[in-house]
Formats: structure tokens, C-alpha cells, sequence
């Protein structure tokens, strides 16, 4: 789910797996960064590993009805690269839609592919509705009791629905929305039950914050990120931004509860600063491919052995994002 100017995740249905962590050789730092054979699981063990992703349905007929019923009619089916398009757009829009379609929507396996190392398990699916009038799309959501109001729009993951209102915003930010809600039901096809959350809307953000109307920019530095980096560097000022070893551990309801609350931004940079960063990128991807994996053995929690901790991916990060240290004065 994505709010408004900012990205926001609801998981519906999701089915916790547990996993059991294999006894892993202990190994020296310079091999753990490099080392895969971490990830994997001891011989001994003989593990039978099958892909942990889950297909995504085309689109529940009953979430689609009443969805479409909030459409102005009359409503429009077309196709949008491997997905089914519902919307009440004018044809301005339409074009407008289209050339996302052929741009950001068309590359976006690909994309999600490269950039984290893994490969859905499922082919791209689902529908995509998407309303011409944003009053039309409140009103959907606000006869929806579990849905949370104040959305840029959201993912039905296991019901192959991806819901926005597509005017009012530009054609960019629609192309950042609409490939948001994209990696959500891709992160169903590669990894099956839900991820943390925070991991969850970092990852779908390292996909979606450098999309455009046109297709995608290359995930450098702060790029498409500026607005966010400044709201997070104003939350560590105030003292209001979380420590990463809490940001980790919140349970899926408290996430983005607070009434000034900077998970969103935390988790898009967090995410962004692991897969750049030389040492930690390699760790991350490997622990998510072997986390696409079912009955792997690999920890289900990142970072694997909590090696590094917390604490000192948190210096590390404050360090890349200009943060003060932990610790140093702030002012509440
Ligand atoms: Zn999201």
C-alpha cells in the first residue's frame, strides 16, 4: 500500500512459514562477507529445497465486482503489459496509462530481478483498477472496514488485485504507485508468506522510487529519494526516528501507527543503503535468494546470526544518511 506522497504496505492472508536455522560453520568476517556457502544448508542435513514462492491469482471476481462497482460507468477492460487493466480513465488518461503500461510495468520483473538477485517463481499476474476520480476511490475504500484510509492505494496480493486512483497526481507518481503495488504481489511470487514489514516496503520501494512514466533510473545514491532523506534526517533530529533493531522487530500492526511516525522513510533508505553498500548488498541478496527458497534452513530473519547486529548496521547507516551517531544529543 502506498500513502499518500509516501509508500505503505497492508498483507492480507499472510501465512507465516517457520524455518528451522541449520547449524552454520562459525567463519571469519572476511569470509562471511564473501562466503555463501553460509547460506546454504550443511550437506549433511540433505535439505529438499522448493521455490517459497506463491502464484497470484488473476484477479478474485467477487474483490473485482465490488471494486468495479465503485467505477464511473462505463468502465473500461484493457490489457496493461502482463496484467488485466479495469479503470473509468478518459482517454487522455488512457494514454497516459499506456505509456506506463509499455514503460515501468513491462520492465518490471526484470527490474526486480536485478536489483535483489531473485527470481519470482510465478508469472506476473492480476488486475489493476484503477479510478479516474480519487472521490471514487475514497468512497470504495472507506466501505472497505479493513482497509486503511489515506492511501495512495494498495495491494490484494493473495486476491491478484492492485487498487489506485490514477488522476491528481502525475504521471511519474502514478508510475512509482502503480510499480509499488507491483512488488508486493511480486514478493508473494518469489517469497510466499509475508516478509517483515519493513523489508517488505523497502524492497518494493527500491523497485518503485526510481520508476518514472517512462520506464526506470538506475538505483544510485539518494536519487528520487532527496524528499525522504530530509524527513528522516529531521525524525533522527528530533529523536523521533526509531533504532534499526526496533524498526526490525515491529509486529505488522504497530508499523506506521505513531501519529508522527517515520517507518516509511526508515525502511525505503534502510533498504536502499543495504543494497548498495559493498559489504552488506552481497548479504542481503544472498540471504534473499535463499529466502525464496522453501525448507532451506536459512534464518528467517535478516540479517542472518545477526551478524553484523543491528546496532552496527544502525552506525552504518546513520554515517551513509548524514544522521547523527547514536547516542549524540538530539533535540525532542
Ligand atoms: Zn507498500
Amino acid at each position: 500500500m502506498k500513502r499518500y506522497g509516501r509508500p505503505v504496505a497492508l498483507l492480507l492472508g499472510g501465512i507465516a512459514i517457520a524455518f528451522l536455522t541449520p547449524a552454520c560453520g562459525r567463519d571469519t568476517p572476511a569470509t562471511r562477507r564473501t562466503n555463501p556457502e553460509r547460506l546454504r544448508p550443511t550437506p549433511a542435513t540433505a535439505i529438499e529445497t522448493r521455490p517459497a514462492g506463491r502464484p497470484v491469482p488473476e484477479g478474485d471476481e467477487a474483490a473485482l465486482a465490488e471494486a468495479r462497482s465503485f467505477l464511473a460507468a462505463p468502465a473500461r477492460s484493457e490489457t496493461c503489459g502482463p496484467y488485466r487493466l479495469v479503470s473509468d480513465a478518459d482517454d487522455r488518461l488512457v494514454s497516459t496509462l499506456r505509456a506506463i503500461c509499455a514503460g515501468p510495468v513491462a520492465t518490471f520483473d526484470s527490474i526486480y530481478a536485478e536489483r535483489l538477485s531473485v527470481t519470482p517463481a510465478h508469472p506476473p499476474r492480476g488486475t489493476l483498477v484503477l479510478f479516474a476520480d480519487p472521490g471514487r476511490f475514497r468512497a470504495y475504500v472507506a466501505a472497505r472496514a479493513d482497509l486503511p484510509q489515506g492511501y495512495a492505494g494498495f495491494s490484494l496480493a493473495t486476491r491478484g488485485l492492485v487498487v489506485l486512483p490514477a488522476a491528481g497526481v502525475t504521471a511519474d507518481e502514478l508510475a512509482r504507485t502503480l510499480t509499488h503495488e507491483l512488488a508486493h504481489l511480486a514478493h508473494r511470487r518469489t517469497f510466499g508468506a509475508d516478509l517483515d514489514r519493513w523489508l517488505a516496503e523497502g524492497l518494493a520501494d527500491a523497485v518503485s522510487d526510481t520508476a518514472h512514466a517512462g520506464g526506470q533510473a538506475p538505483l544510485t545514491g539518494f536519487a528520487g529519494v532527496e524528499g525522504l532523506r530530509v524527513r528522516l534526517l529531521g525524525g533522527y533530529a528530533t529523536g523521533r526516528a526509531r533504532p534499526l533493531h526496533e524498526l526490525a522487530a515491529l509486529p505488522e500492526g504497530e508499523f506506521d501507527r505513531g501519529r508522527v511516525s517515520h517507518d516509511y522513510e526508515q525502511s525505503a533508505l534502510l533498504v536502499r543503503f543495504l543494497l548498495l553498500d559493498p559489504e552488506l548488498g552481497p548479504l542481503l541478496r544472498g540471504w534473499l535468494a535463499a529466502r525464496a527458497l522453501q525448507g532451506g534452513g536459512i534464518d528467517s530473519r535478516f540479517p542472518p546470526d545477526r551478524r553484523p547486529d543491528w546496532d552496527e548496521i544502525d552506525r552504518r547507516f546513520r554515517r551513509w544518511l548524514g544522521a547523527p551517531e547514536p547516542g549524540a544529543a538530539s533535540h525532542r
